[in-house]
């Protein structure tokens, strides 16, 4: 299996060429409840000796993909994938070499950021334009019931620390990641009350360079998790806004870089490129069309055929349909 996936079609970034450097299955510190990857099957709680791919595997996977993707139709390269990438050792040597074969494309990092209260860790990230780091909540409670940490040792605490360390130490910029939500159980929320008020006092104190205000668009990993109302939805905004300069603020559904088209110098076998996208991402049929490249009758057939064959499966989210590989 490639490390190498994309571009995906991206709201924050446009066409993001993928880096999974922690490959499946899914291994993270985390089990959120609206993660798109399902539920963690692999917990870590360090660094990982699973399925790791060191720099020199890295990089011969983008040599091959370079050679049939137009890099100039790319946008960003993205590490992100099938799990946190920071539990990989070799993070920073890949970093490196990913950077010799993309000269000055946008580099991003997207982090749960559990592991940055590590100095080693943080040193790894040097290379990165931007890392992006995840922040859904302001109070352990809420963090432990909307992230669901795998060990008791990971705690808000070290999360706000280690982002308050990176950011005094990275030329790059740091940007937070917001997943906005409700569930349909009240179990947990963070658009209104003290759970908003205290995630945007912890935001403000971090002093991001971004703040990117997300919904659980894509099929969550519980069926309990909700995408705000339109109204909570405006109200956590303005909330935000009142503490941050718009220009720091990309909201979903406003700030879209999607829809832009990827161009192949040469393609392969079409199915096996879907299934390795949808290994990574649950994807529209436009999407598929849009990464690949290939008109949406011709993705619809081999979609229909996938299903068939009972290899993905469809998922209907914010009204749209979304295939799925199965487990
Ligand atoms: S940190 Fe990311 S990969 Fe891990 S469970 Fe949360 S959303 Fe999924």
């Amino acid at each position: 299996m490639s490390t190498i996936y994309g571009p995906v079609p991206s709201w924050r970034f446009g066409r993001s060429l993928g880096i999974d450097i922690v490959l499946p299955p899914k291994t993270c510190t985390l089990d959120c409840i609206y993660c798109q990857l399902g539920s963690t099957s692999t917990k870590a709680v360090d660094e990982t000796k699973g399925n790791i791919p060191d720099e020199v595997r890295v990089k011969s996977d983008l040599e091959a993909y370079l050679e049939n993707v137009n890099l100039q139709t790319v946008d960003a390269v993205t590490f992100s994938g099938s799990g946190e990438p920071t539990l990989n050792p070799h993070l920073g040597e890949i970093a490196k070499e990913v950077r010799k074969l993309i000269g000055n494309k946008l580099l991003v990092i997207l982090t749960n950021a559990t592991q940055l209260h590590k100095e080693k860790v943080r040193k790894r990230l040097v290379e990165f334009d931007m890392v992006v780091a995840k922040l859904d909540a302001g109070d352990e409670e809420t963090f432990r019931r909307l992230n669901r940490p795998k060990s008791k040792s990971i705690t808000l605490k070290k999360v706000i620390n280690g982002i308050k360390k990176l950011k005094k130490e990275i030329d790059g910029q740091v940007a937070l990641e917001v997943m906005l939500l409700r569930t349909s159980n009240n179990y947990v929320s963070n658009v209104f009350g003290r759970s908003l008020k205290s995630l945007i006092k912890t935001a403000k104190s971090l002093n991001p360079d971004l703040i990117q205000l997300d919904i659980p668009y894509r099929p969550p990993s519980e069926s309990y998790v909700k995408t705000p109302s339109d109204s909570e939805f405006k109200y956590a905004v303005d909330q935000f806004l009142r503490e941050f300069n718009p220009e720091k603020l990309w909201v979903y559904g406003i700030h879209d870089m999607r829809d832009k088209k990827v161009k192949w110098k040469s393609g392969g076998d079409l199915e096996n490129r879907i299934l390795t996208l949808l290994k990574r991402r649950p994807c529209t049929e436009s999407d598929i069309s849009n990464t690949l490249d290939i008109k949406k009758e011709k993705i619809q057939i081999i979609l229909k055929s996938l299903v068939e064959n009972d290899k993905i499966q469809k998922q209907e989210s914010k009204d749209k349909i979304y295939y799925l590989v199965k487990e």
